[in-house]
């Protein structure tokens, strides 16, 4: 049987990583391995899991290290993690779970225990499209926009707008490119009345306006490091 679900596991225990691949694939997931933190950081930006198996004690970046840039950075932040951690590491789970873990299960755990849990995980795992920078976040399939979880009402050139300066984060675009990359070639949205609409978005957008920026003799760009906080700029 195959589901498609590919599940990344952070392990370097290769004894325990051997096991848990073999039962993966045997239950039909897609399986990659890394033995220490960075490498499995980096298989993580570049391949986009659908679930991470994430041991605590791990060298070069431990779990925890590597938990909280996984959720720090947009694009990864939605992939759901399980810890696994040894019975002495406790107060590190805890740790683990406010750095916006999943799930955790101790060693040793059964295999049939472990498939379950990553059932539930990726059950959890929302299906909807969207697009995230920070709290602002787009529902591609629904026209939708909410901003700290609360809904921002946009008319539908206001978001797709938006959307295209989501799309690349820290691109520039000219109003002529916004025109043409969100709206079309048949659009008859005009340069000038770009930032009618842009500055419709803002309004909605209240407090977080700033993540769209006025790039001076060019035109727009989406600012991603506007909901930054000093505190998850260090990590
Ligand atoms: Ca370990």
């Amino acid at each position: 049987m195959s589901n498609h679900h590919h599940i990344l596991c952070i392990e370097d225990e290769l004894d325990i990583q051997e096991i848990i691949a073999y039962n993966l694939h045997k239950s039909g997931y897609r399986v990659t391995l890394a033995s220490d933190g960075l490498s499995g950081l980096n298989l993580a930006k570049k391949h986009h899991p659908d679930l991470i198996l994430l041991d605590i004690m791990l060298p070069n970046l431990n779990g925890m290290q590597v938990c909280a840039q996984l959720k720090a950075d947009t694009k990864t932040q939605s992939i759901p993690i399980i810890m696994l951690s040894a019975r002495s590491e406790e107060a590190d789970v805890i740790g683990g779970l406010s750095q916006g873990a999943d799930d955790y299960i101790t060693k040793p755990f059964s295999q049939a225990e472990l498939l379950a849990r990553i059932k539930v995980a990726l059950r959890r795992k929302p299906t909807t499209n969207t697009l995230t920078i920070g709290s602002l976040s787009l529902n591609l399939d629904g026209y939708s926009c909410s901003l700290y979880g609360l809904s921002v009402k946009l008319t539908t050139t206001e978001f797709k707008l938006l959307h295209t300066l989501m799309a690349q984060p820290g691109r520039a675009f000219s109003r002529e490119q916004l025109i043409l990359s969100a709206l079309g070639e048949q659009s008859e949205v005009v340069d000038r009345n770009v930032d009618v609409h842009i500055r419709g978005v803002r309004k909605q957008l209240g407090a977080a306006a700033s993540v769209i920026e006025t790039v001076r003799g060019v035109g727009y760009r989406c600012n991603p490091n506007h909901f930054k906080t000093p505190s998850s700029e260090a990590l």
